[in-house]
């Protein structure tokens, strides 16, 4: 059985993992951590995520739960999720981290830990869209130069970063497949006198509305034809089976930084 803290046990993530952990054969919820100061600490985690009593209090400090889970999984906010790979490396916790927007510095600290803790670290976790990972890089070598690349991503009003990461993540596919570096190519937005566009760019636009959980269309336009490539999320239940399973998956691990390609075995594909 694998004991399995989260935190950010309140959020939109946090209590869909409460609810697909208690669905999951072999994963156990013992743990759930939110911030301070909020009214639900002390509550207990199974009721506030709609699926009834599960005798695990929601606390407020990480640290003091330390005696109780194997492996932290965590959809918060960047620099909480900072705050917390350094308290699981100092403890020996496996992480998997679902939370986007972490810094380079942040996203530096997570690869130089991972040399002495197991991480899951991906931008999606859904299995979908991590199938059109490997699509893209397909299409990327079918199409070569030959053609413009456009991004597009739409997520729900609350979402605090942008593009998703998810987004970069396709744009980096893209691009490291093309042999151009995302830094140099990438457009974010546009708007007035821009001038025509140069073939190697990769332009990425951004919807936030409503309730949309999360869409990503990549763009492949050529003259006279073009093939779009989308994925479209129906519930956070994908992401958060998808960080259920990064976390069972983690259990025989050794240190090392690991993403959902790692966990579904889709790198041994040959695109
Ligand atoms: P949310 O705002 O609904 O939930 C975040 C929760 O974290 C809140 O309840 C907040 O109180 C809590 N929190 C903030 N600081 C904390 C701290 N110091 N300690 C403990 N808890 C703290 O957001 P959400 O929609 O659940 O998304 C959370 C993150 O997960 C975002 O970064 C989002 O982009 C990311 N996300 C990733 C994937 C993926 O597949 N990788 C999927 C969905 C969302």
């Amino acid at each position: 059985m694998s004991k399995i803290a989260i935190t950010g046990a309140a959020g939109r993530m946090g209590r869909t993992l409460i609810e697909i952990i208690q669905q999951t054969p072999g994963a156990e919820l013992t743990g759930a951590v939110e911030r301070p100061g909020i009214s639900i600490i002390g509550a207990d985690a199974g009721e506030v995520a709609g699926v009834g009593a599960l005798g695990v209090k929601i606390v407020d400090n990480l640290e003091s739960i330390l005696a109780d889970f194997d492996v932290l999984v965590d959809f918060t906010i960047a620099d909480a999720t900072a705050v917390n790979l350094e308290v699981c490396a100092t403890a020996n916790k496996a992480m998997v981290i679902g939370t986007t927007g972490l810094s380079e510095a942040q996203t530096a600290r997570v690869r130089a830990l991972a040399q002495k803790m197991p991480i899951v670290f991906a931008p999606n976790y859904s299995v979908g869209v991590n199938a059109t990972f490997k699509l893209l890089e397909i299409a990327a070598q079918i199409f070569g130069d030959d053609v413009d690349i456009e991004i597009s991503e739409a997520h729900h009003r609350h979402k605090v970063d942008a593009p998703s990461g998810t987004a970069l993540k396709m744009g980096e596919i893209v691009a490291a497949e093309l042999d151009r570096d995302l830094s140099e190519v990438a457009v974010y937005g546009r708007e007035g006198i821009t001038g025509e566009r140069s073939r190697e760019t990769i332009g990425f636009s951004t919807v936030r509305a409503g309730d949309i959980i999360g869409e990503h269309t990549v763009m492949f336009a050529g003259a006279g034809e073009r093939l779009e490539i989308t994925h479209r999320a129906h519930s956070r239940s994908n992401f958060a089976q998808g960080a259920v399973r990064s976390a069972l998956w983690l259990e025989d691990r050794q240190a090392g930084l690991f993403d959902m390609q790692d966990v579904l075995g889709l790198k041994a594909i040959k695109a």
